[in-house]
């Protein structure tokens, strides 16, 4: 009897879970083996502070999705619950398998310790794990000398097709069969959330709904908390998931560019795909990011914490109509808008004056699209601890009438407000106790005061700031990270 074992090809599934532009995938292909599609839910990630239900729900929607695809090619994915190693140990049990493909993480540290003991691995059963970069970011730079030329020489390189012969993947009886001895998770989600969905079907609607007419407000409404819903794309969590690959979205945009005679809109957008880059690629040559501030002139700054003023930030109960709904739209949809977010992260580091480490964990586990190497970067950033930006601190009351001017967005995630008059719902605090009486309104009853005041905090943060920003430490290190991360040529890809 032969009892040789069929040697096959792994593509480890990370977040890339698309099936077309997936280098992973393509390479695996090429090479002409049999090829395995797996994708592993790790207890120590599924148990891991920075996630939460909301992006394993997003991600099994997303393999649902797949799997529906993978049906025309009589195969699926094998979806295992296990540490990743240990499924690896099984799948050796039944295959040959000398090489493993996936993409680069750009991830946290836990994940980050988990590919090196996966390296070791792969080198003792000798297996060659073939790594592929994602979003363009390069991986062991030491500067960005060399940076825009590889970034757009990849932005540039025309998306990757998925082509298996037939009978390429593993069928979805061989996978069943496999599938008897392990771990699998139920792949059930829950239906009418107000969460985006997850697959690349749905990421293809969004983006290709974008395209068709939607950027064509972009700019008008990109800062605005209720227009930008549908204003922007909404394609970052099918980015950060990797339903959609970065490249294949510029070169959608890139092409309907050359068609259109307004193109302001769509240039804005495109360059925020080259900065999504820009973002990874910093995190990935700083990751101590994740713990602390890039710039070690701020590792001096305490700030006191407090339970109550988190508290409330969270749950949107601070007494700022705009931030409350921020915090409450966020905890249940999943998504603000950049000027949003930039502004509940200010209000937090610095009129709450809390450290930014304490709302990292709260904001990555509620946003849909939380993305490591853009979320660690920007939130030191809107915190004013990087030394190199401009230290912003947005005025919640400024930016509740400038963009949500008729108080829309306000009065739907704080319906306590929505029966006040318009300046009102901006701020109730200037209620006097007979226009309460005449709304059947009690301030810190059925909503609460300010728990702070605007204008001196704004000061002891801003007057902290600069003092900390001014020292030589935080100088020196501001030019440390000039150098290591801009690039001396800036120009972005065909200046587009
Ligand atoms: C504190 C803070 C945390 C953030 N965390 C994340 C995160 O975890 N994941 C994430 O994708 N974005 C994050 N952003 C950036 C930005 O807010 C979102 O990318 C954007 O709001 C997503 O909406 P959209 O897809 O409609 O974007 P669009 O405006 O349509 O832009 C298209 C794509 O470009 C990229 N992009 C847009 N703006 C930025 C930016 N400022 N920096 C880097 N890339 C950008 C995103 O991939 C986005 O999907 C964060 C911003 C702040 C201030």
């Amino acid at each position: 009897m032969n009892t040789r074992k069929l040697e096959i090809n792994v593509v480890w599934l990370k977040r890339d879970l698309r099936l077309e532009d997936n280098e992973a995938i393509f390479n695996a292909l090429v090479s002409g083996k049999r090829t395995l599609l797996l994708y592993v839910f790790e207890p120590f990630l599924l148990q891991d502070d920075h996630y939460s239900e909301r992006h394993w729900n997003f991600i099994k929607e997303s393999l649902v999705d797949l799997n529906e695809r993978l049906k025309f090619y009589n195969s699926k994915i094998l979806i295992v619950e296990a540490n990743v190693i240990s499924a690896f140990n099984q799948l050796l049990s039944n295959y040959t398998i000398k090489n493993i493909y996936s993409h680069q993480e750009t991830g946290i540290l836990v994940t980050y310790e988990r590919d090196k003991s996966f390296i070791r691995f792969c080198k003792n059963n000798i297996i060659t794990w073939h790594e592929s970069i994602n979003n363009g970011v390069q991986r062991g730079l030491k500067n960005r000398a060399l940076w825009i030329e590889k970034c757009n020489a990849f932005f540039e390189s025309k998306p990757l097709a998925f082509a298996p012969r037939e009978g390429q993947l593993l069928t979805i009886k061989e996978i069943e069969a496999f599938e008897l001895f392990i771990k699998t998770p139920s792949l059930k989600t829950p239906e009418n959330t107000s969460l985006q969905k997850g697959g690349r079907s749905m990421g293809l609607k969004y983006l290709d709904s974008f395209l068709e007419n939607r950027y064509l407000n972009y700019m008008f409404h990109i800062s605005k908390p209720e227009l930008a819903r549908t204003g922007c794309s909404r394609i970052s969590p099918y980015l950060a998931w990797g339903n959609l690959s970065v490249r294949e979205v510029y070169h959608k945009a890139y092409h309907l560019k050359k068609t259109i005679k307004n193109k302001k809109s769509l240039e804005a957008f495109m360059s925020r795909l080259r900065w999504q880059s820009h973002f990874i690629q910093k995190f990935e040559m700083e990751h101590i990011m994740e713990e602390e501030s890039i710039n070690k002139g701020f590792h001096k700054l305490k700030k006191k914490v407090s339970e109550n003023y988190q508290t409330a930030w969270k749950n949107g109960q601070t007494g700022f109509p705009l931030i409350d709904a921020c915090m409450r739209c966020l905890n249940e949809t999943g998504y603000l808008n950049f000027r949003m977010r930039a502004l509940v992260v200010s209000f937090f580091t610095h009129n709450l004056w809390q450290p930014w480490q304490d709302a990292s964990k709260h904001l990555s586990k509620m946003f849909l699209d939380f993305e490591p190497g853009i979320h660690f970067p920007q939130l030191q950033m809107q915190a004013g601890e990087t030394g190199v930006n401009i230290l912003r601190i947005y005025n919640p009351i400024k930016n509740s009438l400038e963009h949500d001017p008729d108080a829309t967005f306000i009065k739907k995630w704080v319906p306590e407000l929505k029966n006040l008059e318009i300046p009102f719902s901006h701020e109730p605090y200037l209620m006097t106790k007979l226009e309460q009486e005449f709304h059947e309104f009690k301030l810190g009853e059925d909503y609460p005061f300010p728990i702070v005041d605007l204008d001196s905090t704004r000061k002891k943060a801003s007057d902290t700031l600069w003092q900390m920003r001014n020292k030589k430490l935080a100088k020196e290190e501001s030019l440390r990270i000039l150098k290591k991360h801009t690039s001396r040529n800036k120009t972005l890809l065909e200046n587009s």
